[in-house]
C-alpha cells in the first residue's frame, strides 16, 4: 500500500491490522477503484491510500475499507483541532471589518448587495461611528491585554469605501487608526482611489493590504464591472493599483472567474506582466470563484472548485502561472489540492479542521459592522439583514457560525467527505442543505476523477503497464 503523505511525499507500507483496543472509532472512508486498485481516503483522520491489487485481493475490498477507516475517537480530533487552533489564533492579528456605507459608484452584473432595494445606503452618521469606534477601542485593549504587541487590521468593506461621500468618514477612521497604532486593509473596486491618496500614501507603512477585483482585461472587465452611467472602469483601476504599488503599497487583485471569463485568465496574466505585477512582492493576484452561495442568482456560468481548479492547471501546463498566483477558492478540496501540490499559494490560516471556511472557525472573530451598527459574520453577508447576527448596540453571537462543522449535522458526521466538506458554506446550507450537499459531492468526484486521479503516484500506474 502507498500512503501519500501532507507533504506529497509518498511512503510504501503495509495495511494496518484492525485494532485491538476499543479506543478507536470507524469513520465513512471515501473509496474508488482506479487502475492500480483502489484509492482510499479517510477525510476525518486526513489520510489518502492507494491500495495496490495484490492487498485488495488477498484480504476483500471490504477488508481493507475495515482497516483503513479506523481512527482516534472523534472527541481525540477534535481536540487536537482545537489545540492547533488556539495556537494559530493567539499568532494572527486581531481584526475588525468596517462598512461605513452600502452605497457603491459601480453596478457589477453579479453584483449581490447593489439590487436590493431595502439597502440603506446611507453614509455612516457621526454618532454611530463614534460608537463603533469606542468599540474598537475596547476590544483593541482587550485583543492587546495579553499582548500588547499584537498587531490589529481594520479592515474597510462596503458598498465601496473610497468615494467622496465617504472620505471624511474614512479619514477619521485612518486619524484613529494612526493615533492607535492600527493597521488599515481595504476592499475597493479601486476607482476612487485617486481621491484618497493624501490619506492613503502618508499611512502607506501601516497599510496592511488593499484588495481589488479585476475581473479581465479591457472591454472584458468593463461589460462586467461598470459605472452608474454605464461607463467601463478598467484603465482608472490599472491606473490606480499602479499608484498604489509604486507608494509600496500591497495590493491584491482579485481575478473572479467562472465559465463565461475562464478565458480572461491566461489575456489577465500576460496584461499584468506588460504591467510588472508579475512577482512583483507587492503584488498578490488572486484568483477567486463566481459563485451564488445563497442560491439567488441562478447564474449558469458558475463553476464548482474542482472545475476551475483542473482549468487553472491545465492553464499552467499550458504556460507556467506566476509564482505571486494564489488561488482563493479552494475549500472540500483544499486538503487534497495541498496535499498533491496544486493549491497554488492558497493560505487557509483561518480555517479549522472540521469546519468548511474561516467564517464557521473560531479561530478567526472578525466581524463586520455597518452603518446601523449591525453586525454580520462573513463576507457575503453585510446588508442581508437574514444573517445578521446582531448589533453592537443590542449585542450579538457567532454561536450559529461556530455551531456549523463536521458534527453539527448527523449526516455529515456519518458522511465519507465529512472531514473535508464539514457540512459546506453555511449560507448555502442555510438556503438549501441538499442542494448544496449534492454540490459539494459532485464537486469532489470530479475532483478525484480530473485533478487527483491524474495526479496519483507514477509507480501505481507503472504496475498496470
Ligand atoms: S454537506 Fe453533504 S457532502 Fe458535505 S459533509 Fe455534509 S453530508 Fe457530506
Ligand atoms: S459561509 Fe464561508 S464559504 Fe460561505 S460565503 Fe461565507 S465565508 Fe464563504
Amino acid at each position: 500500500m502507498l500512503k501519500i503523505l501532507a507533504d506529497g511525499a509518498i511512503q510504501e507500507c503495509p495495511l494496518p491490522d484492525l485494532p485491538r483496543v476499543s479506543s478507536r472509532h470507524t469513520y465513512p472512508v471515501y473509496h474508488k477503484a482506479i487502475p492500480a486498485g483502489m484509492l482510499v481516503v479517510n477525510s476525518f483522520t486526513d489520510e489518502v491510500c492507494v491500495v495496490d491489487r495484490a492487498d485488495l485481493e488477498a484480504i476483500g475490498q471490504a477488508g481493507v475499507l475495515s482497516r483503513l477507516a479506523e481512527g482516534p475517537l472523534p472527541e481525540v480530533l477534535i481536540q487536537d483541532a482545537d489545540r492547533s487552533a488556539a495556537k494559530i489564533k493567539a499568532s494572527l492579528p486581531f481584526e475588525i471589518a468596517f462598512c461605513p456605507t452600502y452605497s457603491c459608484n459601480l453596478r457589477c452584473t453579479y453584483c449581490f448587495q447593489q439590487t436590493d432595494p431595502l439597502l440603506d445606503k446611507r453614509v455612516i452618521s457621526k454618532e454611530n461611528l463614534a460608537k463603533f469606534l469606542a468599540y474598537v477601542d475596547a476590544q483593541v485593549l482587550q485583543a492587546r491585554a495579553s499582548d500588547p504587541k499584537r498587531a490589529v487590521v481594520l479592515q474597510l468593506f462596503g458598498g465601496e469605501p473610497f468615494t467622496l461621500a465617504t472620505k471624511p468618514v474614512i479619514s477619521e477612521i485612518f486619524d484613529y487608526c494612526r493615533s492607535r497604532k492600527i493597521h488599515v486593509a481595504a476592499t475597493t473596486n479601486g476607482t476612487g482611489i485617486g481621491d484618497f491618496l493624501d490619506i492613503l500614501l502618508p499611512y502607506h507603512g501601516y497599510i496592511a493590504k488593499v484588495g481589488i477585483t479585476i475581473d479581465g482585461v479591457g472591454r472584458f472587465h468593463d461589460s462586467r464591472r461598470k459605472r452608474l452611467d454605464g461607463q467601463g472602469t478598467f484603465d482608472k483601476i490599472v491606473q490606480n493599483v499602479n499608484i498604489l504599488i509604486r507608494a509600496g503599497i500591497k495590493v491584491m487583485t482579485s481575478l473572479t472567474l467562472d465559465r463565461s471569463s475562464i478565458a480572461q485568465a491566461n489575456a489577465f496574466f500576460d496584461f499584468a506582466r506588460t504591467q510588472g505585477w508579475i512577482d512583483n512582492p507587492c503584488v498578490e493576484l488572486s484568483v477567486a470563484r463566481v459563485d451564488d452561495r445563497k442560491f439567488e442568482t441562478g447564474y449558469a456560468a458558475v463553476m464548482s472548485e474542482s472545475e476551475l481548479l483542473k482549468e487553472m492547471l491545465d492553464l499552467n501546463a499550458r504556460a507556467r502561472l506566476p509564482g505571486n498566483v494564489r488561488f482563493a477558492f479552494l475549500k472540500t478540496s483544499f486538503d487534497l489540492a495541498k496535499r498533491f501540490r496544486c493549491a497554488f499559494n492558497q493560505n487557509e490560516v483561518g480555517r479549522e479542521r472540521f469546519r468548511y471556511c474561516w467564517a464557521s472557525s473560531r479561530i478567526n472573530d472578525i466581524v463586520y459592522v455597518d452603518s446601523a451598527l449591525d453586525v454580520y459574520r462573513c463576507t457575503y453577508t453585510p446588508g442581508d439583514k437574514k444573517f445578521k447576527a446582531g448589533s453592537l448596540d443590542g449585542g450579538f453571537s457567532l454561536s450559529a457560525w461556530h455551531s456549523h462543522g463536521t458534527w453539527g449535522r448527523e449526516e455529515c458526521g456519518d458522511c465519507p467527505i465529512g472531514g473535508y466538506c464539514a457540512g459546506g458554506c453555511k449560507l448555502s446550507t442555510q438556503a438549501d442543505f441538499k442542494r448544496n450537499c449534492a454540490d459539494e459531492k459532485r464537486n469532489f468526484e470530479n475532483l478525484i476523477e480530473n485533478v487527483i486521479g491524474p495526479r496519483l503516484p507514477a509507480v501505481t500506474r507503472d504496475q498496470d503497464r
